[in-house]
């Protein structure tokens, strides 16, 4: 760990003196919870969301067993890791723990340093498990979600949208004239330019539940869950204009003397019946016809953003 944030572990053990020991044990080195039933283990487990899970398999209530496969059926849940432990001590129960799911089986009466050194093995196998799940998400040069992470996300949202009859906003922005940035400047540079338009887009996101994703090239993907047309459009608007304030040079754009941006959106009305891949095409159609009209600027599906008119592409130098 690099210490900004322990671990945490869950203890659930219906015998008081266990619960004592395992958690005086481990509290030194993570963040330690305690339940004394099965009950308490799952209402704990999603109120803490805790990393590793030490399930006593025998608890008058709900034997552990009973409380791993209820944690494997819940998604919020299915992913903390567990370590039985138990006083049954036959092969048998060892492998029927294991195959269940568990990560470890320790048997009671337990080695203080055996105990230890499998939780430390099991939560160094979980943070690399996080590492290549972020990696897997993230793109390299950008380091925005990258395209399967928004697939994901864009289906989830979608669905909740659709479910609780509320708004959903979609944004394309595409770099304008970025060959001719290259061209000009160098893909080393260009590659610059990227990066820094994807901190403007991520800075510009404003709830938790905003997302920003580079969705291929020099296109990047926002989506705004619970906002409408005009607040969505203002945000990309802010957007637009903050890509332009980074003052990027690009003398071979025809739009404006620095790098600039045209934005693309479409907003799932409430109660709307439009599928995923339609919302997304509006996006790019709007996206089109921002670059049509002369870039550096938003258009928004059924939506008529005040925005002061850029820079005719034929005036520009
Ligand atoms: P428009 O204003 O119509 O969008 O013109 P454009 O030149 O931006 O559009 P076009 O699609 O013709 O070119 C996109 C360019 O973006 C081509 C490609 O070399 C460049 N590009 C895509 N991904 C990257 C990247 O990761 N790094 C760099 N440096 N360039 C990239
Ligand atoms: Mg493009
Ligand atoms: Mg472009």
């Amino acid at each position: 760990m690099n210490g900004v944030e322990m671990q945490k572990v869950l203890v659930a053990d219906d015998d008081a003196v266990n619960r004592e020991v395992l958690g005086e044990l481990l509290k030194p080195e993570y963040t330690v919870l305690l339940a004394k039933n099965g009950a308490q283990t799952l209402e704990r487990a999603a109120r803490h969301q805790p990393d590793l899970i030490l399930l006593d398999v025998m608890m008058p209530d709900m034997d552990g067993y009973e409380v791993l496969r209820r944690l494997r059926a819940d998604p919020q849940l299915e992913h903390i890791a567990v370590i039985f432990i138990s006083g049954l001590d036959r092969p048998e129960d060892e492998a029927s723990g294991l195959k269940m799911g568990a990560a470890d089986y320790i048997v009671k009466p337990f080695n203080q340093t055996v105990v230890m050194a499998r939780v430390a093995l099991h939560l160094q196998v979980v943070r690399q498990r996080r590492m290549l799940e972020r990696l897997a998400n993230i793109d390299g040069l950008t380091e925005l979600a990258n395209r399967r992470r928004f697939d994901e996300v864009y289906a989830l949202e979608w669905q909740r949208a659709r479910r609780g009859r509320r708004a959903l906003s979609l944004a394309l922005l595409d770099i304008d004239a970025f060959k001719q940035y290259n061209d000009r400047y160098g893909h080393p540079a260009g590659d610059r330019a990227l990066r820094s338009v994807a901190r403007a887009a991520a800075g510009a996101m404003r709830r938790p539940s905003d997302l920003a994703a580079r969705y291929g090239g020099e296109e990047l993907v926002l989506l705004l869950p619970e906002t409408g047309a005009l607040e969505a459009g203002q945000v990309l608007s802010q957007l637009v204009d903050a890509v332009a304030a980074l003052a990027i040079a690009h003398e071979a754009s025809g739009v404006a003397p620095v790098l600039t941006a045209s934005v693309g959106g479409a907003t799932l009305e409430p109660g709307s019946q439009e599928s995923l891949a339609a919302l997304f095409e509006a996006a790019d159609a709007q996206l089109y016809r921002a670059k049509q009209t002369g870039r550096n600027r938003v258009s928004w599906r059924d939506a008529d953003l005040d925005q002061p008119d850029a820079i005719p592409y034929s005036a520009a130098p």
